[in-house]
């Protein structure tokens, strides 16, 4: 039967790097990202849902949605970020669930690898075969994130502080992929971890 398992990390802790690697190594697999814009797409009710409560001041003259303009609305306001997160949050959980449910019929045998960037914070976990968190020491993080988004280190730190914190992901996973080294490094964790999935 075909294994699907739950990867996540904190900012820039390496989640697209590894799912690469993954890809790499004859994995499939999704990302919550994606799934958060699908639900979104022209034509779909969470379109229809978010013109309804936002207004059709919030589309791009092409009838997609414009992301930037919804992101600035709802970053200082809680109350329509509330809003806009009961709209989606709901259509993501579905179309994550279909999907795992999808996995789970499969018998092709392969891994499949799901990233959710808050799979534990939104209690993702009893879906999934297992879960996995990557972790980074949190100097390297910093650095990492400061220099691919070039910001300042107390940007970065704040970034990173407002999230769960790193040490809590890794005790709540069945598995931990260690990014602190470098690419050969961690090729060589994932290919370790694949032995035991
Ligand atoms: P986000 O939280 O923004 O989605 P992420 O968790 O997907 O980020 P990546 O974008 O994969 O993280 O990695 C963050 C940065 O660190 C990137 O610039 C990436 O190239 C670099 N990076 C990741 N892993 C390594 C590594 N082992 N060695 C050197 N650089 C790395």
């Amino acid at each position: 039967m075909s294994k699907i398992y739950g990867l996540t990390g904190g900012i820039a802790s390496g989640k697209t790097t590894v799912l690469n690697i993954f890809i790499e190594n004859g994995c499939r697999v999704y990302n919550a990202d994606e799934i958060a814009r699908e639900v979104v797409e022209i034509g779909t009710p969470g379109l229809a849902q978010i013109t309804a409560s936002f207004g059709d001041d919030i589309l791009m003259s092409d009838g997609n949605l414009n992301r930037k303009k919804l992101s600035q609305i709802v970053f200082s306001d809680k109350q329509k970020l509330d809003k806009l997160t009961d709209i989606t949050a709901p259509l993501i959980r579905k179309r994550i669930l279909q999907i795992v449910e999808n996995v789970h019929t499969l018998k092709d045998n392969l891994i499949y690898i799901f990233e959710i960037p808050l799979l534990f914070e939104t209690n993702y976990q009893p879906y999934f075969d297992a879960t996995i968190s990557i972790f980074v020491k949190s100097d390297i993080q910093l650095s990492r994130l400061m220099k691919r988004n070039n910001i300042d280190g107390q940007t970065a730190k704040n970034q990173i502080d407002s999230q769960m914190p790193m040490e809590e992901k890794k005790k709540l996973a069945n598995f931990v992929i260690d990014n602190s080294g470098d690419l050969d490094e961690l090729k060589s964790e994932i290919k370790t971890l694949l032995k035991n999935l």
